[in-house]
This record gives structure tokens, C-alpha cells and sequence, in this order.
């Protein structure tokens, strides 16, 4: 797929992103693509859903299955803003994802090579192509402003109030 196209994909990705961030969640974001078309979107919503399970990756994933009507999704691509754990991959795995592309590097739960590469393990996984770095800095931008601003947050809130 032509690269401009792919920042495409990754830019409606960080739309969905920008939702999380609205409700006060982790902002990552997620399109699933099938044959150059969105068929589905996804963002990270755990906290307002009481739901470990509801990141962005697994929300996309169930309204593409959905969508399309099959628990598999061969021949789908999708787009996340931020690398992906364990658990979505291993769901895009179950769903014979045809290829995951991702923004920025987790360093502390990435599952495509920045804790553990899960789909470099061959055993477990024969159909998922993965592509990481698209519009890095964008993505990972969207995350540290959300830290910053979510930090700032609690330091004002431990000010004792003055006179
Ligand atoms: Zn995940």
C-alpha cells in the first residue's frame, strides 16, 4: 500500500484516538481496512466501559467481524496509533488479520518487538504481517500531551487552595 495512503489510515486512527482523549481515556485509536475501505473504528475505552478487554484494537476488530459477519478477517488491515499488547494480538491473530500497521513504540506493553514479538514467533503466528513507525511522532505526540496534561491535572489538584 502507497505510504500516503497508509498516513491516511493512521490519521483517521488518531481521530478515533482523539475520542478516547474526550472521555478522559488513554487516547490510542484504531481503523480496520478492507480492500482500501474503513469498515470499522475503534477507540480505547476500559475505564468508561468496566471493560480490561475495550482497547482501541479489540473495539475495531469486533465491529469489523460485525461488519463483515465472520469471527475472521482475512484480507483486513489495521491501523492503530500505538503498538500493540499482548491481548490485541493475540486477537488479531485469532481473526487472521492480514496486517497490522501501528504508530508509535510501547515501551512497556508492546507486543511487535518492544517487550515481546509475538508475531516474529512463528509457532503461533502464520498470518499477520506487521508494519510499525507510521506517523511515529504524531502518534506518540497525541500520548505525551495527554500525560502531561492528565499530570498537571493532579498537581493542581494537590495545591492547597490559597486565599
Ligand atoms: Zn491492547
Amino acid at each position: 500500500m502507497p505510504e500516503a495512503m497508509s498516513d491516511d489510515f493512521m490519521r483517521l486512527a488518531l481521530e478515533q484516538a482523539q475520542h478516547a482523549w474526550d472521555l478522559g481515556e488513554v487516547p490510542v485509536g484504531a481503523v480496520v481496512v478492507k480492500d482500501g475501505v474503513v469498515i470499522a473504528r475503534g477507540y480505547n475505552q476500559p475505564i468508561g466501559k468496566h471493560d480490561p478487554t475495550a482497547h482501541a484494537e479489540i473495539v475495531a476488530l469486533r465491529a469489523a467481524a460485525e461488519a463483515l459477519g465472520n469471527y475472521r478477517l482475512p484480507g483486513c488491515e489495521l491501523y492503530v496509533t500505538l503498538e500493540p499488547c499482548v491481548m490485541c494480538s493475540g486477537a488479531m491473530m485469532h481473526a487472521r488479520l492480514a496486517k497490522v500497521v501501528y504508530g508509535a513504540t510501547d515501551p512497556k506493553t508492546g507486543a511487535c518487538g518492544s517487550v515481546v514479538d509475538l508475531f516474529g514467533q512463528e509457532r503461533l503466528n502464520h498470518h499477520t504481517e506487521v508494519s510499525g513507525g507510521v506517523m511515529a511522532d504524531a502518534c506518540g505526540a497525541m500520548l505525551k500531551r495527554f500525560f502531561a496534561a492528565r499530570r498537571a491535572a493532579a498537581a493542581a489538584a494537590r495545591r492547597p487552595a490559597v486565599e
